[in-house]
């Protein structure tokens, strides 16, 4: 997370991000470019038993952990939400969110349809936003051309994606990812309006009218 001043958010609620997509859809690479272009925005590090891939660090992507160690953290009840997805366990801490929340930070979740209903119903005041791509034959390109995953994990993404777009629904904003630097500047908008919402800033406006109190 980038350094804040102590003018940069005061007195405030920090915001729960939620940003859901199908594999390919360019969640990834819209995340990058959001925190590279917005302050103060912690990103939440899920735990995972999926293997790290090349490149990958532990406790950066995520934190890398055995299904024992995953089992183990899941019955402490560490995890406000957690999903199994592509035959992997993935679960997001309490505690961290928790922490962020508090101390005014707003914090991003990279986290899947199931993942983001469980969460939502415990954070209700969550901020969501679900990524498409512009068609399924686009998607089924961009997965091709990342040169990432062998022909069969590609069939088994589109075939997931198949059911991950119908859930667009239950998000509270859509972005079509078709021009990078149109949905890159649309994610960026989302979130710097959220930051502006009545509940994020009570504390911060009661200050300022107790200063129009009496006198
Ligand atoms: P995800 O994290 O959703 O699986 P990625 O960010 O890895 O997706 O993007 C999938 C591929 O599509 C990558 O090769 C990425 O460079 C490319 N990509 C992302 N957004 C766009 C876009 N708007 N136009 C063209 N290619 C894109
Ligand atoms: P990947 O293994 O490609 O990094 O992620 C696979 C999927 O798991 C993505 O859709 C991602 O959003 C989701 N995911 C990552 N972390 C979590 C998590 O903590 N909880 C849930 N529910 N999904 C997650």
């Amino acid at each position: 997370m980038n350094a804040l001043g102590p003018n940069d958010l005061p007195n405030r609620l920090g915001s729960v991000f939620v940003i859901s997509a199908p594999s390919g859809a360019g969640k990834t690479t819209l995340i990058q470019k959001l925190r590279a272009s917005v302050r103060g925005l912690a990103f939440s590090v899920s735990y995972s038993t999926r293997p790290p891939r090349a490149g990958e660090k532990n406790g950066r992507e995520y934190f890398f952990v055995s299904a024992e160690e995953f089992k183990r953290r899941k019955a402490q009840g560490e995890f406000v939400e957690w999903a199994r997805v592509h035959s992997h366990y993935y679960g997001t801490s309490w505690r961290k969110l928790r922490e962020a929340q508090e101390a005014g930070h707003d914090i991003l979740l990279d986290i899947d349809v199931q993942g983001h209903r469980k969460l939502r119903r415990r954070i209700p005041e969550t901020v969501s936003i679900f990524v498409l791509p512009p068609s399924f034959a686009v998607l089924e390109r961009r997965l091709r051309d990342r040169h990432e995953d062998a022909p069969d994990v590609i069939a088994e993404r589109l075939a997931m994606s198949r059911k991950e777009v119908a859930h667009w629904k239950e998000y509270d904003y859509l972005i079509v990812n078709d021009r990078l630097s149109v949905a890159a500047e649309a994610l960026r908008n989302i979130v710097l309006a959220s930051r502006l919402r009545r509940q994020c800033q009570e504390r911060r406006i009661e200050d300022i009218i107790g200063t129009f109190i009496g006198g």
